[in-house]
């Protein structure tokens, strides 16, 4: 998606450890024009699927989930990370190692809202080792929902995450495909095609 890579280039800054940083537009201030953009992406790669739950982490998963769910007219379900008072009962729960935090947090959905009649799509902002989307995944099995896709804002795909998700032969559509940080600069799959 071109105006994601451009976005990216102008306001993208490469951090150690293979880590991009796109507060500017995506994980502290958020575009909601390009949030809207995304969810439209999303939704026109995966309308004939009859999706009915849009699921996410929290918290930077759920601009672009929102965004999705508002275009396929269904509920986003973003896990949470932390137990509250008001969710401690009938939960479904994954242990999900955090790529930039170092840590591991128990993430959550309520057996409430996921059930074996649902056909989801899994949106995340970033797919690095794939270990987020594994446990929502998970969680997705645990009630035995459909797993009808994946979709990811960003996906650097020198790292693990793309063959983790492809070989459960679950779909994975990606906005921006980062094949390389190289000098400080973000390397797009588009660009070694051209
Ligand atoms: P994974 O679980 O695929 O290893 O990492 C995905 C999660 O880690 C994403 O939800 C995102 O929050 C974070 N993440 C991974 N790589 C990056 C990165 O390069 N930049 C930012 N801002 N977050 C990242």
């Amino acid at each position: 998606m071109k105006l994601l890579e451009e976005r990216i280039r102008r306001d993208g800054q490469v951090l150690e450890g293979n880590v991009l940083k796109v507060d500017n537009f995506l994980n502290h201030q958020v575009d909601p024009d390009l949030m809207f953009a995304m969810g439209e992406e999303f939704a026109r790669l995966f309308r004939d699927n009859g999706i009915t739950k849009v699921v996410t982490v929290e918290s930077s998963g759920i601009a672009p989930a929102l965004l999705t769910g508002l275009q396929l007219h269904v509920p986003v379900i973003f896990a949470r990370k932390h137990k509250s008072l008001t969710l401690v009962n009938d939960l479904y729960t994954a242990t999900v190692y955090s790529y930039t935090k170092k840590v591991s947090n128990e993430i959550s959905i309520s057996r409430k809202f996921l059930g074996a009649d649902d056909k989801v799509l899994i949106i995340d902002d970033f797919l690095a080792n794939g270990q987020a989307i594994a446990g929502l995944i998970e969680v997705c099995e645990q009630a035995h929902a459909e797993i009808v896709g994946v979709g990811i804002a960003i996906e650097k795909t020198f790292q693990r995450g793309h063959e983790l998700i492809t070989e459960k032969n679950i779909r994975l559509e990606s906005l921006a495909q980062i094949t390389a940080f190289e000098n400080g600069q973000v390397v797009f799959v588009d660009d070694k095609e051209t």
